[in-house]
């Protein structure tokens, strides 16, 4: 998969929360896609893996490559 290919679409982030040490770089760079809690993890709504819509997958991306952790991942939205 290459850049071109993530713009177009919709995309979930996925938070491996067995990685994840709440230090909220994600929650800096998507604060319209998590909440963060008062101990900076990230907070998504009822528990569920944001949808990220293109106008915010930059974002998503690098805060996929920036995660201290490797505890996110972006997956396609699967349409029923
Ligand atoms: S950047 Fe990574 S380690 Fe930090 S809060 Fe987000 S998912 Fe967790």
């Amino acid at each position: 998969m290459n850049r071109a290919e993530s713009s177009h679409g919709e995309w979930q982030l996925h938070i491996d929360w067995t990685r994840c040490d709440g230090r909220g770089v994600c929650t800096e760079l998507l604060p319209g896609v998590l909440g963060r809690d008062d101990w900076g993890f990230p907070l998504t709504r009822d528990h569920r893996d944001p949808v990220v819509g293109t106008d915010r997958i930059a974002a998503a991306r690098d805060a996929v490559d920036l995660c201290p952790r490797l505890a996110l991942r972006l997956d396609r939205t699967r349409r029923t």
